[in-house]
């Protein structure tokens, strides 16, 4: 695999996390393969949650088997780790260090607009984590600069979301889905502090990443991770 993360989870004690970069051509390998692949890798730590995403905004509670509807995710016990499959769409990886609990949420544009980071953020608080606690890391997502969206966009995040858009060269509206979920992680009571970031655009770079905008249906996804380590 070739991962990467954000020093401050790295050094949460018993913590695995990492945003998976792109190995090779995306017909090298199929979803299904991928996913193996990933899984064998982490076997040591835990077993690989993942989830038939849907940009919803229902949580998952670890374990579970198979892959059930969700995109976002929360798991209190070691060796539970959840995965979150993307191209493009944001990964979002929280830690209670405190608890030793951990969520991770799929935030595409209709998953933020409808506050799935929001809901994961409930999940984890409701299994006795505090806010002030948590961590997060933002993986790679497609970024303001590429992210060309159509009135339809703008609209499902109303007015109260027009902060998040700003104009793009030809004239439309791009989405910033960073800044919108940072947005929702300290309404919803972290500090600004406590989110950490890797901004890289997937759609910017073709070497290391998958683009569902740039590669199309036939787009590779990356997975990303997190949980304690057995
Ligand atoms: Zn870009």
């Amino acid at each position: 695999m070739r991962i990467v993360g954000v020093p401050r989870l790295v050094e949460v004690p018993g913590l695995v996390h990492g945003f998976e970069q792109r190995l090779g051509p995306a017909h090298g390998e199929t979803r299904d393969e991928g996913r193996a692949r990933v899984a064998g890798a982490l076997v040591s730590s835990g077993r690989l949650r993942l989830l038939r995403q849907v940009h919803g905004t229902q949580v998952r509670q670890a374990p579970w088997e198979g892959t059930p509807e969700g995109d976002a995710a929360v798991a209190t016990q070691a060796g539970e780790l959840l995965g979150i499959e993307t191209a493009d769409c944001l990964p979002v990886l929280i830690v209670d260090p405190v608890r030793r609990a951990v969520a991770a949420a799929h935030a595409g544009w209709r998953g933020t607009a409808a506050g799935v980071v929001a809901r994961a953020v409930e999940a984890v608080v409701a299994q006795g984590s505090s806010p002030a606690d948590l961590l997060v890391a933002l993986g790679p997502s497609i970024g303001a600069c590429c992210y060309e969206v159509g009135p339809d966009v703008e609209g499902a995040f109303g007015p109260a979301g027009a902060r998040f858009f700003q104009a793009g060269a030809r004239g439309r509206a791009h989405l910033d889905v960073r800044a919108a979920n940072r947005a929702q992680l300290v309404a919803a009571g972290l500090a600004e502090a406590a989110i950490h970031d890797i901004p890289d655009c997937t759609y910017h770079l073709p070497d290391r990443y998958f683009s569902y905008r740039r590669d199309g249906r036939g787009a590779g996804r990356m997975i990303s991770y997190v949980g304690f380590r057995v």
